[in-house]
């Protein structure tokens, strides 16, 4: 007879982690016992030595699926004679951090009992257990107890309050338990009246789908509006009212075998489309594939599976087997999440509302995720991942985080861990500069951080929304961290190598430069520990007419090509670019309104101007995604210069390049793709000769301009093939939606603030 404790810790509460291993115990006939503890779980278990093995070889690779264990210390104890195995009540003692758990699409065990005809449960749309389900979006205040839910409404009936207490269960401790007897519905709600009960609204929906019709969903986090994906009548319709021109939706599709037939799935997409996070999967379409205006000039589909039982029963009452699954708001909005909001706001895009009555304690959009070439990564972390911990960083002292103002998301450091926040936007819209507000007092609430005693770390653009709330909470240390810094600090913290000196590339559109440029185009020489000096960058261009350059890439390509040596005109064939272009020379020229930018986004903008895109964007980034997906079809032969001078990165010759070919008929897409590997080539070069001189063997890449997945092809190759070491994103997005892990991790270990 021998005995073990051991701690676990990661996400492991709330995950129907204590039944686990009291049903692993007993299997085992090990006594002992398992609580909850600040930061995780603690076992102690006691029996025979080979039991003890097994037990614990089986505890780490048979855990929960929602489980994540981040680290397991197993020391050896004496055995006190106990007869059996329970699970023990937490005593609540001090402070919080081991995290509140995302929300998880449903379990396996729950959607066998929903479409059981002899389950209680069957058909209901809020089945749930310790496995799956809402977490973070019905969590109203910490510990995560029933009555600090969403699911407070409901009382238990005999039935289901037996499960909740009976800790051989599955559904042992699941707050948000509930069933047909005592739990919430659905209901229907169209122009013509309302359908009651949840089988016969959800039937009425899915035929109203199939019909053409548009529907409001209420899912996990918000409301969705959803369409058959093949009815491009639709498809179309729901553009129109939702006022989103060209940028793709997001699909649901029956089941993975649909989602096979549309898009190509390697087994590392597949196992993150069925992984409990469920998020939306970018992957190739497949040429045969026809859905007029889902995605409009793009080469990926934005795929995911149903998460919610609501999800599976529709597709079971008969709901077309691809569907459009959009947020619920008109373009630029926030989703909407709450019932009456979502009534005001949807019902003009909507022909009917599946309204369901468990509320939604906080908005939490659809994640977005793809398998690159350089593995796995988050686009935009929000379901199913945020608030989790992505990263350990070693400060005592709170730390906040805001990030910036696009696709702003805010990180929390609390004893030492790093908690991401769901995605939240762009600033510039009040009612997610309210959100951001909301969820910085939401997540410093739920971790009980005093923001008095905290390090608050915000962008160093002084004109930034995010900026001035950092200013104006009362913290105990505000701290001015530099964009692009926080960008290549962001690929550090993922893995902790704080003390590593690096170089990092950061190529975005937009961030405040040390000398109140616009940056974009950054290569930094140092360590989180000791900051980052810019070493290199791209060759300065114009940025005419400001923050608009960004919405026209003629006006870009203005601010770029008035460095090339002749002046050039572009009016007539084969460019054909408008007036709009002529007007933003002028302003280069006369230094009106004028800005000087490294931006690599721009650049791609510029390129794709001088290849056909002479129109607005009408999303962030549409410019660069058109210009690869061009190039996805081109030739991959030659690549354009793009010389490093061992200081600056000349984008001169690579458009004279781009131009002169397009001029001499050469087909648009072998261009597109020779310019990418140019891209490529000079960054390649421009890494070899600073890590020559730096003596450094890594590279951090981060940025918006990595999302460009041919880009980071080449360049990943090419820097292996150079014998240096590539570190990317995987946890947190490598746009914008990182930042705020960068700043946090600059703001609590950079030495020197000058170069953070
Ligand atoms: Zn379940
Ligand atoms: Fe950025």
């Amino acid at each position: 007879m021998s005995a073990c404790s051991v701690r676990v810790r990661g996400v492991v509460q709330g995950v129907g982690f204590r039944p686990f291993v009291f049903r692993l115990a007993s299997l085992h006939s090990l006594a002992g016992w398992v609580a909850n503890s600040e930061d995780g779980v603690e076992i102690h278990v006691e029996g025979a030595d080979t039991a003890l093995a097994t037990f614990l070889r089986e505890l780490r690779d048979q855990h929960p699926p929602a489980a994540r264990i981040i680290a397991m210390d197993v020391l050896g104890g004496e055995p006190t004679e106990l007869h059996d195995f329970t699970i023990r009540e937490s005593a609540r003692s001090g402070h919080v951090s081991a995290g509140i758990v995302p929300d998880l699409a449903v379990c396996d065990a729950c959607l066998g009992e929903l479409f059981d005809s002899t389950d209680r449960r069957c058909g209901y749309p809020y089945i749930n257990c310790t496995n799956c389900g809402p977490r973070y979006s019905v969590i109203e205040g910490l510990p995560y107890d029933r009555p600090q839910t969403t699911m407070r409404h409901w009382t238990l009936d005999e039935v289901c309050a037996a499960e909740y207490h009976d800790s051989a269960n599955r559904r042992f401790h699941a707050q948000p338990i509930a069933c047909p007897a005592c739990g919430p519905g659905y209901a229907l709600v169209t122009p013509d009246g309302e359908v009651h009960g949840s089988a016969a609204s959800v039937a009425r929906a899915a035929e109203l789908l199939c019909a053409g019709a548009i529907v409001a969903v209420k899912g996990i986090g918000g409301y969705h509006l959803a369409c058959d994906a093949r009815n491009a009548q639709a498809v179309f319709s729901l553009r129109e009212r939702k006022f989103r021109k060209e940028r793709p939706f997001a699909l649901m599709t029956r089941n993975l075998e649909t989602a096979r037939r549309l898009v190509h799935l390697s087994s590392e997409a597949e196992s993150l489309l069925t992984s409990a996070a469920c998020p939306i999967v970018l992957a190739q379409i497949f040429p045969s594939v026809e859905l007029p205006g889902v995605a409009p000039d793009c080469g990926e589909l934005g795929v995911m599976l149903p998460y919610t039982p609501l999800h599976h029963l529709l597709f079971r009452a008969g709901a077309p087997d691809v569907l459009v699954l959009t947020s619920g708001n008109r373009s630029s909005e926030p989703i909407a999440y709450e019932d009456d909001d979502a009534k005001r706001r949807l019902s003009g895009l909507s022909d009917a509302l599946l309204v369901g009555e468990r509320p939604i304690a906080r908005r939490v959009d659809d994640s977005v995720a793809r398998v690159g070439s350089c593995g796995p990564v988050i686009l935009r972390r929000a379901r199913g991942y945020a608030p989790g911990a992505v990263a350990a960083i070693p400060i005592d002292r709170p730390v906040l985080a805001v990030g910036g103002d696009l696709k702003n998301a805010i990180t929390l450091v609390v004893r030492g861990q790093a908690f991401v926040s769901q995605h939240i936007g762009d600033l510039e819209h009040a009612q997610s500069l309210r959100a951001f507000r909301e969820t910085i007092d939401d997540l410093a609430s739920m971790y009980e951080v005093d923001l008095t005693e905290a390090i608050v770390a915000h962008d160093a653009h002084p004109e930034y929304a995010s900026t001035f709330v950092a200013q104006s909470l009362s913290a105990g240390e505000t701290r001015a961290v530099q964009h692009h810094r926080a960008h290549v600090a962001s690929v550090i913290a993922e893995s902790g190598a704080w003390d590593t000196r690096v170089l990092g590339i950061a190529f975005d559109g937009t961030g405040y430069g040390d000398d109140g440029t616009i940056w974009g185009g950054e290569l930094f020489v140092g360590s989180v520990r000791d900051g980052f000096d810019r070493v290199a960058h791209l060759r300065r261009a114009w940025l005419p007419g400001g923050d608009a350059a960004a919405k026209y890439p003629v006006q870009a390509a203005a601010g770029f090509l008035a460095e090339l040596d002749h002046a050039r005109d572009l009016s007539s064939p084969p460019f054909e670019f408008p007036r709009r272009y002529v007007d933003a020379e002028q302003l280069v020229r006369h230094g009106v309104r004028t800005f000087a930018t490294t931006s690599i986004g721009r650049l791609f903008d510029a390129a794709a101007a001088l290849l056909g895109f002479t129109r607005e964007v009408t999303f962030e980034g549409q410019a660069a995604m058109w210009l690869e997906h061009q190039a996805r079809h081109g030739a991959p032969v030659g690549a354009y210069p793009f010389p490093f001078d061992g200081r600056t990165l000349d984008y001169r010759p690579l458009l004279s390049a781009v131009i002169e070919e397009r001029r001499s008929g050469r087909c648009e897409r072998d261009i597109a793709r020779a310019f990418h590997r140019g891209v490529a080539r000079g960054v390649i070069e421009a890494a070899i000769v600073v890590c020559t001189r730096a003596r450094l063997d890594t590279v951090a890449i981060s940025g918006g301009v990595f999302q460009n997945e041919l880009l980071l092809r080449d360049l990943s190759e090419g820097l292996t093939t150079a014998g240096l070491r590539l570190w990317t994103n995987h946890d947190v997005p490598p746009n914008d939606g990182g930042v705020s892990l960068g700043q946090a991790a600059l703001a609590a270990l950079a030495g020197d603030n000058r170069r953070a």
